[in-house]
This record gives structure tokens, sequence and C-alpha cells, in this order.
């Protein structure tokens, strides 16, 4: 018989119970970001692992802009966010939720607690309500005003909404519990007065749910069986349960936490990219030395990479850090079988084939993949002059370097066998052009006799050759300091995270690149044409990522 094996983590443990039991018929999740900054890398595991368990038990998926907060959402921030999670396959066509088209029926479900008795306005100050709130060791005191009658609160709470009331003069609070050994039971606080203009509801409220209320109605609104969250909501929990219950839910949702996605090194941090952007260390959200989605998008991540990795990462209730060389790691392994492979060289000097004919001008054929015949082939002009990395060629090699160097013979990949028969310098000792003689015998970098060569280098025709900015990244974070100056809260930024190479040589197929178009650059790298940057006929180059690191995927156990 055969024997199946399934590991199915935690949450997807939950929602089988869920099932088998009946205590939900179908599951329906979301993702609700605040519209006060742009994705991250961290949001698109929330949104994947949503997206993946309402699929994969074929239920329904939800894309809900939490927007209760009036300062400080934009829309700039909405559309970005709905492009994002468009572009990573999460479909929520249908399925789109604004958090502030509940502001009535969240003053209904404040109204019902209020007639049972569960909750009170308040005059207490911000920091009177703290001062009696207590400590994790000691209760808090009951406020004043808890003993209100329902016809009072009724009355005042109309009042409120009515703007009667000035900013901070008044909450309304849920009656629980003042000992509650939880802190967040200890009669929070569920609506504040401000007079604030919403982006959504424009002036129509003055008075706004606080995130542990209005965050368990919205589920509840919708229908949610699954509330997914992360860990800092744990202690959050009972207060969830309790405004579900109390405002009278048939089939309540249920939030279920796991562990943040945290990447080493790395700025993943909303705040702290807002503050990167605001300080101008980089130049803007998608700034591609970020890794919110819109910059990884840029920087020619795809959206398969970036699921591979979420599924490589997993689900856990322990906190932990991964390393960003595993987002490289799934990028990389997308684009291997996917980019075109051509030459491109960053760091040009000059290479002469003294008895090569004179404006002859060849064209030469290429793969466009060794490793899928599927990308077909191309053709590449070849000339007299070409351009060579500069690190190819050396006047004094070391033991091993089988590169060009006087006297020594390479393959010029896809073209000919050339031999290096001298060079030239400027005053400051700085080559300037180097000189070869090929054999014509070798057209197509093969071998006219036998004889063998241990160096293959890439090179492009000068005469024909585009030239190009390409922009080399390093991580924006010092990583001997790590993210976090201990000290005053600030980020350990180095100052060398951006080269910009700006006379690059690319074959002249390479001139028509689009943006987010990709490809693998001989030796040098994978590379996308930057949509901010690139022009038409222009395009200008970023660095995804190298071609080889000493990165090893974990064992999976
Ligand atoms: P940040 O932590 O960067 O400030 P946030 O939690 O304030 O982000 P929200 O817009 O409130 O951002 O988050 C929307 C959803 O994304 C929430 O359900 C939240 O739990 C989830 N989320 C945020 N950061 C991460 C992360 N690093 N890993 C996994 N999920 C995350
Ligand atoms: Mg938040």
């Amino acid at each position: 018989m055969e024997k199946e094996v399934i590991s199915r983590n935690f949450i997807e443990q939950e929602i089988d119970r869920d099932l088998k039991e009946g205590v939900y018929k179908e599951v329906c999740t979301r993702f609700p970001p605040e519209p006060n900054g742009y994705l991250h890398i961290g949001h698109a595991k929330s949104i994947l692992l949503n997206y993946g368990l309402a699929k994969q038990y074929g239920g329904v998926f939800h894309l809900r802009f939490d927007d209760t907060n009036p300062t400080k959402e934009k829309d700039e921030f909405v559309e970005a966010i709905e492009d994002d999670v468009r572009w990573l396959g999460a479909d929520f066509e249908g399925q789109l939720y604004h958090a502030s088209d509940y502001f009535g029926k969240m003053y209904e479900a404040a109204v019902t607690l209020i007639k049972k008795g569960k909750a009170f306005v308040c005059d207490l100050s911000a920091e009177e309500i703290r001062a009696y709130r207590g400590t994790l060791k000691e209760p808090g005191k009951e406020s004043p005003y808890r003993g209100r009658s329902i016809e009072e609160n009724l009355d005042l709470f109309e009042r409120m909404k009515a703007g009667e009331f000035p900013d901070g003069s008044k909450v309304l609070r849920a009656k629980i519990d003042m000992a509650s050994p939880n802190i967040n039971m200890r009669d929070p606080v569920i609506y504040r007065v401000a007079h604030l203009s919403h982006q959504h509801t424009g002036d129509a409220w003055c008075i706004y749910p606080m995130y542990d209320f209005a965050h368990p109605l919205e589920d509840a609104f919708e229908g949610i069986t699954h509330s997914i969250c992360t860990l800092e909501f744990e202690d959050h929990r009972p207060l969830y349960d309790w405004v579900v219950r109390e405002v009278g839910f048939e089939m309540p949702p249920r939030q279920i936490e796991f562990a943040k996605l945290y990447l080493t090194n790395v700025v993943t941090g909303k705040r702290y990219i807002k503050k990167l952007v605001e300080d101008g260390v980089v130049d803007g959200w998608d700034d591609p030395r970020l890794v919110t989605i819109a910059a990884l998008r840029r920087r020619g991540y795809t959206p398969e990479s970036i699921q591979k990795f979420v599924e490589l990462c997993g689900v856990s209730k322990a906190q932990s850090s991964t390393d960003y060389a595993m987002l490289e790691y799934c990028i990389r392994d997308d684009l291997k079988l996917k980019a075109p492979r051509m030459m491109a060289v960053l760091d040009p000097v000059k290479l002469v084939i003294d008895n090569y004919p004179e404006g002859q001008i060849e064209e030469l054929d290429a793969p466009n993949n060794q490793e899928n015949e599927a990308l077909g082939t191309r053709k590449i002009p070849f000339g007299r002059e070409l351009y060579i990395e500069r690190e190819d060629f050396m006047e004094e090699p070391p033991r091993k370097y089988f590169r060009l160097f006087p006297g020594n013979e390479v393959r010029l990949m896809y073209a000919y066998f050339v031999r290096c028969t001298g060079f030239e310098k400027d005053e400051n000792g700085r080559v300037t052009t180097i000189h070869c003689t090929y054999d014509p015998a070798s057209r197509g970098g093969n071998s006219p006799d036998g004889r063998k060569v241990k160096g293959t280098i890439h090179w492009v025709a000068a005469e024909t050759a585009g030239k190009v900015a390409c922009r080399l990244y390093e991580n924006l974070i010092d990583e001997e300091k790590g993210v976090y100056n201990e000290e005053d809260g600030s980020m350990n930024i180095r100052p060398d995270s951006l080269t910009v190479c700006g006379d690059c040589y690319v074959e002249p197929a390479l001139l028509e690149a689009k943006a987010y178009d990709s490809f693998q650059f001989v030796r040098n790298g994978f590379f996308c044409a930057d949509a901010k940057l690139s022009k038409p006929g222009e395009p200008v180059f970023g660095r995804i990522v190298a071609l080889k690191s000493s990165f090893r995927l974990p064992a999976q156990g």
C-alpha cells in the first residue's frame, strides 16, 4: 500500500481540525494592510500565506485596507499595495474591502456593547488611563466613570459622535476586568474622539475605533474564518475573542498567530524603511537596495522567486531570522533557465586583433542559454576591435591565471582563439590597449587542431557595442555593526552600497531591453533593466544578484 507523507504546518492542522469538527464550513482569509507605507518582504509572506490557504481549501481571499487611522494613510500607498498584491499573484478580484466602509457598523457594535452594559464612556485623560492600568505585577484601578448608567453612556457616546467633545476629552472603553492578568483586558479603549479628516470617509466621522476593537469586527463582518496575524498579537487574542463574542456573531472568526519574517542585517520594518526614504538615503520606496515588494520587483525579482522563498521559509511560532542569501538563491534559481545569457563588459579595456581584416564585421552564432535550448540562438557581431574586462588581462600573471597575458592564448567566447602579442600603457601605467592575433580556423571558439586553451573570456565588438550604465548593489547596512545602533536606535548605513559603472559595453541587442527585462551577463551576474532609470533605447541595468554564492539551502526535515 502506498503511504502518503504529508507534512502540514500548524496553521493547516488547525484549519483541518476546524473543518472536521464543523466549526466552519469553508475557509476565508484576508490580508489587512494599513495603507501607511509600501509593503515589504514580510508582508509578501503574509499575503502568500493567506492567499495560499484560501486557494488550498477552495476558499476565498480578501484584500482589506485597514484604514481606520486617518492621520498617516495616503492614496499613493493604496495604489502601490494593490499593484504589489496583484503582482505577487494573490488574486483579489471582486474581494477588495475597506475597513472604513464599516464605520457605521462598528458604531452600531459599540452601541450594542453599551446596551449590554459592556462598555462605558470614560472622562479620564490618556495619562490617567495609563496610570490606572496597573502593571504586570499589580492589578489596575477601576475608572470612576465605570459605573455610569447605560442611558448616560448611550447619550454621551452619541454626543461624542455628534462632535460635541474635543479630542482626548472622552473615550469609549470596554468594561471587562481591571484585575485581569492580561493588561489588554483591563477596560481597553475602543473609541476615541479625533476631529480628523479621513482619506476615504472625509469629515463624516470625528470618532474613530481603536485597532483592537476594529480588527475583529472587520474580520467578522466579512465572514473571515481564520484571521492570521503575527505573534505580537497573541496577547490581544483574548480581547479579539471577547469582542466577537460580546457583539454576538454566530460564527466568529478565530485568530491564529505566526512568527514574523525577519532577514538578517536587512531593514524590514515599515517605520525604518520610511525613515530611509525620508532621509534620502535611498531614491524612494522602490530603491533596489530595499526589500519592499516594489523594490524587489524593480531589482528584478520575480513573483515566482518570492513564492519559492516564502515556501522555503515555512511558517512557525518561533521567532527567527532568515539569511538574505536565501532570497538570492531563489532568484538565481528562477532566472537560471529563463534569462538569456548575454555578454556585457562592465570595466572595459580595448583589445585589437592585428591580423583581423580592418573594417570587417562578421556575425557569430551564440546560444541564448546553454542550459535551455528553447531560448534559441542569436547572432553577435564581431570585429577587429573589441572590449574585454580589464581584469581579464594581466601583464604579470600569478600562477593559475588562465586569462590573457603576453604570449598566452585564450578563447573569445563563441568566437576565436586569440594570442596576446603585446599591450600599450598610458603615462600612468594603466593598460589602454591589448594586442592579439587570432586563428581564423578556430571560428566558433573551437580548437582547429586539438590544441587546448584554459581560459575563455567574454567580449563585445567595439564598433557595434551599446554603451550603458550598470548599477551594482551591496547591502545598505554595515553588516559588521548590524542594522540598529543600540544607543540611539538609528541604522548603521554603509556609504558604498551603490556603485554606478558608467561606461559599460553590451551586445547591441541589449539596447532593446525594456523595463523589468532580465539577463544573465556572462560572469558578471543577473541584471535587470531598471524600470525607473531606463529610457527607450537607453537601458540602465541593475545587478539583481551575482552568479555565485557560498549559500547552501538548509537541510529540509
Ligand atoms: P511593519 O511591521 O513593517 O511596521 P505592519 O505590521 O505595521 O508592518 P500592516 O500593514 O499592519 O504592517 O501589516 C499587514 C499584515 O502584514 C499584518 O497582518 C501583519 O501581521 C503582516 N506582517 C507585517 N510584517 C510582517 C512580517 N515581517 N512577517 C510576516 N507578516 C508580516
Ligand atoms: Mg501595523
